[in-house]
Order: C-alpha cells, then structure tokens, then sequence
C-alpha cells in the first residue's frame, strides 16, 4: 500500500487525551479536535491523509452508552471503503465496554479500528497521549506486503501494547500502563519496532464484508456476589420488570453460595426467561462449573457458562443478541460460542 492510497479517519469522542485544566477550579474540561492536533505537531509528519470527526461536545467516557456506540458504528460503516483504518480517540473509563460493543457491532470487520485515548492530557509535559495516538495511527495504516491490513479487528492499543478490544479491562486508575488482556495474547508489542503476534490476530478475509449493527436491548444487570448478600437484595434484582439478562460474577472458578433460596431464585429466573451468565470476578482463568459442588448446582438452576469473558464484553455481549430479539434458549447458545474471538471455549 503507498501513502497516496493510505488513509486514516480520527474519530475524536473526548475523554482525557483531549482535555485541559480549568486555571480557575482546577478540573478537568474539554477542548476540540483542532486544539488537539496542535499539541501534536507530528501528526503532519505522516505521509498519507488522516481526516478527522469530532464528537461535538467531546464526550467524558463515562457518559458513553448504545447510543454513542451506534454512532460510531454508524460512521465508520458509512465511511468504510474511503479508509484504510480507523483510530477512535476515547476515554479510558469505558473504553473497554465501547471496544467490546463494537466488536459485536461491526460484524465482518475486515480493517483495523484502534480506541485510545490516555492518563494525562496531551498538553501536558509528560502526556501518555502522544505516544498511544502516533503509533495507533500508525497500526491502524499498518499493511502485509500483499496490502492486505495486518490487524483487521477491534483493538485497544495502550501503553506500547496492543490488545484485543472486547478482550480488554482497565485496571489502573494512575499508572501509564492502564488496559490489560489478562486472557488472550497482546497482539502486538511497540518497542524500537512494533512487533506484530500474527498468529493471534483474525485473519483478513478477502471476501468477508462488513454488516453493521445497530439494535441493543440494554434490559440487563450486574450481580455481583459478596459474602452475606441478602435474599432480599438478589429476589428484587430478579423481579426488575422488563429484565431479560444477568451478568452473575461468581467467585473463582465460577462458584456461588449454595443457599436454597439463592440458587431457588436463580432457577425461577432462569425458567421465567433471564438468561444467567457466570463469569468470574478473577481478572485472569476461566469459569468451570462441574469443578465444585458450588458450581455444579449453577448449571442445574439454568446458569451458562461465561467462559474466560470479561464483564465488559458480557455487558455488550449480551445487549447485542439481545438486541436481535432471539428466543433465551439461542442467547444461552450463543453466549458459548465465540463471535469475536471474545472467549475461549
Ligand atoms: N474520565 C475520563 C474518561 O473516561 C478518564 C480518561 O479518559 O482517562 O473520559
């Protein structure tokens, strides 16, 4: 691939790479794409086109939800074919749940789209910005010399490492290196040179094509166990109206409290419809439930197994079959099946 048909759109939806500190209260605001791109004049430096998209107003990740998600499906499938890669500039509060959504939004990806964003702001001495925003730009234009893309899926690249979006959790609220992928392989590795994990990555498909979706069902919550949870806390849960799905964060290797009323709620639920998916509140390994009695008594009360997914990746998981308004038997189905390379089953 040469510069004249290399491109790269920048998509801007704020977070930290983008703000500035008010000199009056001393917080945190935003400011525009074009103030942004002054801070780093290397951007000229690259050869090849890069537009650029802002969300305006800029967006505290924090805010993020479906909406912003189809939003960004939606720009980069109508801007598709124009470039050869996408780097979406984001806050690193959500930016795993946005990457996840995404990976499940963009259906038959077939070119990179890299979130990042960073820990201090980009005007500021020691920004992590700069950094994370060249070299994303620089994977995302990233060819084989057969000119097909080398890293054709939803990533985050953070801290010289590069990781499968839905694969990822931020797990430092101070330090540079923010995301890890404690499950699956980085991707890619940038040093002196950026050293790519081929075998890790999807594989381009020459004939795959994108399919864009767009409808999330958001009837779905968090539980997460903690010794002495009460009854009635869990029953009220299950009794949300409109509810369709529960992320159950179980200990371990996927184990609950076997409390009759507990695991009585969980079948009730189950048979009413709510899909239950285990996944641990470890960072790394994976759920298995015939391992112990504890876990055992899940799979009878209708729960499935989350496998090595993040919460993260559940959450989006989960809107988007959602979202497809299939019967709960194909989502439990389907939660066991990898769509994005989410899990490893
Ligand atoms: N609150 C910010 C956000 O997620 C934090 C960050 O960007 O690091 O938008």
């Amino acid at each position: 691939m040469t510069p004249e048909n290399t491109s790269v759109l920048l998509i801007y939806t704020g977070g930290t790479i983008g703000m500035i500190e008010n000199p009056e209260t001393g917080a945190l605001e935003n400011f525009n794409l074009e103030q942004l791109q002054k801070h780093v004049p290397e951007l000229q430096k690259f050869a090849f086109r890069i537009d650029t998209y802002q969300f305006d107003p800029p967006m505290d990740s924090s805010d993020m939800d479906p909406e912003a998600w189809r939003r960004l499906v939606r720009i980069i499938s109508d801007n598709y074919q124009q470039y050869t890669g996408f780097v979406i500039l984001h806050g690193t509060d959500t930016m795993a749940f946005t990457a996840s959504a995404l990976s499940f939004m963009l259906e038959g990806l077939n070119k990179p789209v890299i979130l990042t964003g960073s820990q201090l702001p980009i005007g500021v001495l020691r920004t992590d910005g700069k950094e994370n925003l060249l070299t994303s730009i620089e994977i995302a234009t990233a060819c084989h010399s057969n000119g097909r893309p080398i890293v054709p899926e939803v990533c985050i690249f953070f801290e010289n490492h590069l990781m499968r979006g839905n694969r990822t959790t931020k797990i430092n609220a101070e330090n540079f290196n923010a995301f890890r992928s404690y499950n699956y392989p980085v991707l890619a590795s940038a040093g002196i040179h950026i050293k790519y994990n081929n075998v890790q990555i999807h594989p381009h498909g020459i004939r795959r094509e994108l399919k864009p979706h767009f409808l999330l069902d958001t009837n779905i919550a968090i539980l997460k166990l903690f010794p002495g949870i009460q009854e009635n806390v869990v029953r009220s849960l299950f009794a949300t109206e409109g509810l369709k799905a529960v992320v159950l964060e179980t200990y371990g290797s996927g184990n609950a409290p076997r409390k009759p009323w507990f695991v009585q709620l969980l079948s009730d639920a189950s048979r009413r419809g709510i899909v239950i998916v285990n996944v641990t509140q470890c960072s790394s390994g994976t759920v298995e439930m015939e391992r112990y009695e504890t876990g055992y008594q899940l799979i009878s009360a209708g729960v499935v197994s989350g496998y090595d997914i993040t919460t993260e990746s559940a959450v989006a998981k989960l809107m988007f079959l959602l979202g497809h308004d299939y019967e709960p038997a194909k989502v439990r189905e389907l939660m066991k099946r990898p769509l994005a390379g989410e899990i490893t089953v």
